[in-house]
């Protein structure tokens, strides 16, 4: 047998196989799987070896140990003798004459093939003498090694209460180097992995699944053997062991003794029920026969459907009491018995390791601080789901605390977090929407810009000629001269022109901002005191600002304000309305909202507001070239212009609100210092 230093974990996992559905960590009793960076790990000091994680992944991410290589070294070294769990009707139930199997299995190279039933027999009479002793305290079986394992890793008080008797396999391996040498190598196969690591007596354990890999491999088929019996000695009822009450069947108890003081319990819940109640002293006249699987016809080294015929249970089940009957009907009792009292004075006793891995239980404090990192703050928020592995929102948040678990295992948590991630998304999703049409915007107003320098360029000169001649021509001709009216006209229209283009200019001008200290009040107070209201049309203003001093452009912002009051006054109906200017501000900047109660601006016409001529003035009222010289001005300063507007009455009380952000940070040192 190899050192436990040398040996590979008993259970592992494939990574690339594992798709986290924390299924393992539900039916590990052990709690012996770590969740890290979304990978389910087993803990080796904590593993049991029961094999429920292999049994329930459904993904065949969890393998354990193969130990076939070191079985065929044996082989190829000496004598080996293979002894071979009665469970083996269960595996082979295919195989019509069931003397088949044990043929093949000698055909693998083993020089005896012998089976675990004769031991089972001997321990079932030590059992026996257990359970029918009036004095003895209540016994724990030990013949599931999982169950011992379990017991001595989380409940090593009652290691004592272990029977101190060895397993069927190890009396089987001591009943075969007694009668053929102490020499012989002894390799166990069965349905178990946590025999595996049962017994150092024991030099190789081989599932049924790595029994069928050998015969694959050497092309064995029953075709090609002859049947042959096991070697000597032969089990008796010890072969019905495998299934449930199996050993108290082979120990022929009387019915009464059986109901009243034994406690059978089988499966990864029962078990651990059975073990608390028993710790807890709620049964403590009673023995207790503990299995880890539910018989161990069903292992996790049993094959599955289709390599082996009998998946279900109770076919299983079936499968071994017919044989069982069957060799019974068979059985030379008296050589049985014989074979008995030879191997009567055998030692079959064992010992037990205290390996406690218990922990106790964390601080409540750091109980409650990751029970809140999972959103859950009061008792109504645990759940209790079970979707993380754990039985309840406070063992999710201890096995956090020991490291074996992470947060995002919180199902209904992560799923809130989700869609919080989501409604994030859409938000950031709508701002970019925005911006992406802002960007639009002033690409399409850089465009125009251009092209309306061009053209204001191209257009000044000449519009200066006929403006200078038409004034000589007017100032030439007399008072009375019909053509006088004339030349008047193309004067005023040469100066609206001028002004068209001016304002072209105006637009088309980068970059070209000087910025002074500015004090907003008061730039703002000359703005307003600057246009022309009428009585019914109120302005009012309210500074809330904390620091007024701002570096800005001083006439071209005083254009800006100027500009958007004038348009306040232009929406306003006849009957007249307010205009609110407040100032507020921030470490970073200062933000000026202009509030009317005008017509307002409609819905589609909102997309067009800073587009060059645009204007729903009248001919000569209106150039459309306001908002977007605003627009250029703000921008020079790095700040921003939004606009809100209502013109649908039925929808509330109309008006419109520009509000300009400008940054106090506008990185662009002044050249005076006096605040204007
Ligand atoms: P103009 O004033 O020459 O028409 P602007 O660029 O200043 O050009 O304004 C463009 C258009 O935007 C206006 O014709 C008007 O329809 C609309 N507008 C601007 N400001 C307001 C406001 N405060 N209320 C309602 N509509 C406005
Ligand atoms: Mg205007």
């Amino acid at each position: 047998m190899i050192t436990a230093g040398e040996k590979q974990p008993l259970v592992s996992t494939i990574r690339e196989r594992c798709r986290v559905c924390y299924t393992c960590v539900r039916e590990c009793p052990a709690k012996a799987i770590k969740i890290s960076n979304g990978q389910a790990e087993v803990i080796t000091e904590r593993c049991i070896g029961c094999g429920n994680c292999i049994k329930v992944c459904s993904q065949n991410a969890k393998v354990f140990r193969r130990e076939v290589d070191i079985a065929e070294i044996l082989i190829s070294e000496g004598k080996v003798a293979a002894i071979v769990a009665p469970s083996f009707p269960a595996e082979f139930s295919e195989v019509p004459n069931h003397r088949l199997v044990v043929s093949l299995i000698r055909a693998i190279g083993f020089h005896y093939v012998a089976e675990v039933a004769f031991g089972a027999d001997l321990v079932a009479r030590k059992y026996k003498k257990a359970f029918e002793s009036q004095n003895e305290q209540p016994v724990i079986s030990s013949d599931c090694p999982a169950i011992v394992s379990y017991v001595e890793h989380y409940h090593p008080a009652l290691i004592e209460s272990l029977a101190p008797v060895v397993s069927p396999m190890v009396a089987m391996a001591r009943v075969m180097r007694k009668k053929y040498g102490d020499d012989l190598k002894v390799v166990f196969i069965g349905p178990c992995i946590a025999k595996k690591d049962e017994s150092e007596e024991i030099d190789a354990v081989l599932t049924f699944r790595e029994l069928r890999d050998i015969f694959l491999k050497m092309k064995l088929d029953t075709k090609a053997v002859k049947p042959t019996d096991f070697d000597p000695p032969t089990g008796g009822k010890g072969a019905i062991f495998p299934v449930s009450r199996g050993l108290l069947n082979t120990v022929e108890i009387k019915e009464d003794l059986f109901d009243r003081n034994i406690i059978i319990a089988e499966g990864k819940n029962d078990f651990q029920d059975a073990i608390k109640e028993f710790e807890n002293g709620h049964i403590s006249k009673e023995h207790l026969e503990l299995l880890c699987c539910e018989g161990c016809i069903m292992g996790p080294g049993m094959s599955p459907y289709p390599i082996s015929a009998s998946s279900k249970r109770f076919r299983k089940r079936s499968s071994v009491s017919d044989y069982v009957m069957d060799k019974l009907e068979r059985l030379d009792q008296k050589k049985w018995e014989t074979n008995m009292d030879s191997f009567s004075t055998l030692n079959l006793e064992r010992t037990f390791t205290n390996r406690d891995t218990r922990s106790g239980r964390p601080d409540e404090e750091a109980i409650v601080a990751e029970l809140k990192k999972m959103g859950k703050f009061e008792p109504h928020d645990h759940l209790d789901c079970g979707a993380c592995g754990y039985d309840s929102c406070e063992e999710h948040a201890i096995a956090i605390i020991r490291g074996l678990a992470e947060h995002e295992m919180c199902l209904p948590n992560t799923i809130e977090k989700l869609h919080n991630y989501i409604t994030e998304l859409n938000i950031s999703n709508e701002k970019l929407a925005n911006t992406q049409e802002a960007l639009k915007q002033s690409e399409k107003l850089a465009g125009m810009g251009q092209l309306s320098a061009g053209i204001a360029h191209e257009l000044n000169n000449p519009l200066g000629i006929i403006t200078m001649y038409s004034n000589i021509l007017k100032d030439e001709a007399v008072a009375d001269d019909p053509i006088r009216a004339d030349l008047e006209l193309i004067v005023e229209q040469a100066e609206r022109c001028k002004k068209i283009v001016g304002g072209l200019l105006n637009f088309a001008r980068k970059n070209q901002v000087t910025l002074d200290e500015v004090h907003i009040d008061r730039i703002m107070e000359r703005s307003i005191s600057s246009v022309i209201n009428p009585a019914n049309v109120s302005i009012s203003l309210e500074s809330k600002v904390n620091d007024p001093v701002i570096f800005l452009d001083y006439d071209q912002m005083s254009q800006v304000f100027t500009n958007l009051l004038k348009n306040s006054i232009e929406a306003m109906p006849e009957e007249g309305g307010n205009i609110e200017v407040v100032i507020t501000d921030s470490a970073d900047e200062i933000t000026v909202h202009i509030k009317d109660t005008g017509c307002g601006v409609a819905e589609e016409h909102m997309s067009k507001l800073f587009t060059p001529f645009f204007t729903t003035k009248k001919v000569g009222k209106g150039t459309g070239l306001g908002l977007p010289i605003i627009y250029g001005i703000v921008k020079m300063h790095k700040g921003n212009i939004a606009v809100q507007s209502n013109a649908n009455a039925a929808k509330g009380p109309t008006g419109t609100t520009f509000t300009i952000t400008l940054p106090r940070n506008n990185k662009i040192i002044p050249e005076s210092k006096e605040t204007r």
